[in-house]
């Protein structure tokens, strides 16, 4: 079935070069090339994974070609994509750098970084700051991976029931879409799948979202490290030491968070760059490979 279904995407692909090599298309629907106070609502912490993503191999200059980009295939939310997640480390020194709750006036430095480093990362952004939306495709054009965080980022809203959860995921999807042609199938809760401040506002409500997601094609990733940037007033050197512990581990899931308000962060990024670099570890945006690095449910 499977192999039916890649048969026919192929021919597809075909005749659609084809069309597109006789008509001189432009544009083409492939194109081939990842919290907040979300650590602190969240408790335990599990396991990791590494995978492959295009676009590791990119030089300083960020050559994005939207007809060499697949990742609208690969990456949109599909039920019926029959994805073999993984959720446990595998042997390859691997780290996946995750930002939250942006995009903000703190995006672009990020990404400056990410740039002169060569290194790609994972963006799970918020519609919080509208006037930046334009930064989830300048960010996704420089190879990083685009998911979703929800539109609000309001527990309230957020966790009020599981229909107000997948209202928020769904604006925050269409906004994403606006800006890269796509709904994304990679998402990470607010407060982590281990979040207990859900329980406040709907008892039981993380149970039931783990599962839901998944059966909806999206798939969630928590953190296996966090910079601890989710709580204020933590220095550059205090968040890198932070983000630099995670030595024990061979794939490592790292949240920080490039929202209003975290310069620390970005001051802390060129020293765990270098600090995983120097320990030789690989850094990749997340992909349908990647770890999926799941918290325990904790409501
Ligand atoms: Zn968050």
């Amino acid at each position: 079935m499977k192999n039916r279904t890649c048969k026919w995407a192929t021919w597809f692909a075909v005749a659609m070069l084809a069309v597109c090599a006789l008509v001189g298309c432009a544009s083409s629907s492939t194109a081939s090339s990842q919290d907040d106070v979300d650590a602190v609502a969240t408790a335990g912490v599990s396991d990791s994974g590494a995978s492959s993503v295009a676009g590791n191999q990119a030089s300083s200059e960020p050559t994005y070609n939207a007809q060499d980009d697949t990742r609208a295939q690969e990456f949109a939310v599909d039920p019926n994509a029959n994805t073999e997640w993984r959720t446990k480390t595998d042997g390859t020194k691997t780290i996946w750098l995750t930002f939250d709750d942006g995009p903000s006036e703190n995006t672009q430095k990020v990404l400056d970084i990410l740039n002169k480093y060569n290194v790609k990362a994972t963006f799970f952004v918020t519609g919080i700051k509208p006037d930046y939306a334009y930064m989830i495709k300048k960010a996704y054009e420089q190879g990083n991976t685009i998911g979703l965080h929800t539109y609000s980022h309001d527990y309230a809203t957020v966790y009020a029931s599981e229909s107000a959860y997948f209202d928020d995921l769904d604006a925050v999807g269409a906004l994403v879409k606006e800006q890269i042609g796509y709904v994304p199938c990679f998402i990470r809760f607010p407060g982590g799948s281990s979040n207990a401040i859900s329980a406040e506002y709907t008892k039981g409500i993380m149970s039931e979202l783990v599962n839901d997601v998944q059966d909806r094609g999206y798939q969630y990733f928590d953190w296996n490290i966090s910079c601890g940037d989710g709580a204020s007033g933590h220095t550059a050197e205090e968040l890198a030491e932070a983000a630099c512990d995670g030595d024990d581990y061979t794939n490592i899931v790292l949240l920080m968070h490039d929202s209003a308000g975290h310069e620390a962060t970005v001051e802390a990024l060129p020293t765990i760059i270098e600090h995983y670099q120097s320990l030789g570890y690989t850094f990749k945006a997340i992909d349908r490979s990647a770890l999926a690095s799941h918290h325990g449910v904790n409501n």
